[in-house]
């Protein structure tokens, strides 16, 4: 896996504005948002998408820590009561541009279905 930005940010690097942080994840504000919140979410252990969480060996609790660690981000933000919108682009098909996984979480806009 290459070094990316995201690698950089986790180890601290470059800056990011961080909103929430755990063993697991990392959550700082996307430097373009798509609308008013807009945060990513990285796990710590690095992982280019979510194929690897396809693969066999791919441990149950690792990617449990990484879903629950974009729910606590979400909480952390307040967002619960109100409801948000979370994308996981996978490779090039998917829109993703920067291959370290990362969940965005979007609010504060209406969102409309399907995505674009
Ligand atoms: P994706 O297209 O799913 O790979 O999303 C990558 C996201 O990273 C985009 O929404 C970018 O705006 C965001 N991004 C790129 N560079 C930075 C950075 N230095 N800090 C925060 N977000 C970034």
């Amino acid at each position: 896996m290459e070094d990316t930005l995201f690698h950089k940010i986790l180890r601290r690097e470059i800056p990011a504005d961080v909103v929430f942080e755990n063993d697991d994840v990392l959550a700082f504000r996307d430097i373009k948002p798509q609308a008013p919140t807009h945060v990513l979410v990285i796990p710590k252990i690095p992982r280019q998408d979510l194929r690897n969480f396809s693969s066999p060996q791919a441990s149950d609790k690792e990617v449990g820590k990484f879903l629950k660690g974009v729910a606590l981000t979400a909480r952390a933000l307040g967002l619960e009561d109100h409801g948000y919108r979370t994308v996981l682009n996978t490779g090039a098909g998917g829109g993703q541009e920067v291959p370290y996984l990362h969940a965005h979480i979007l609010s504060g806009r209406k969102f409309t279905w399907p995505p674009g």
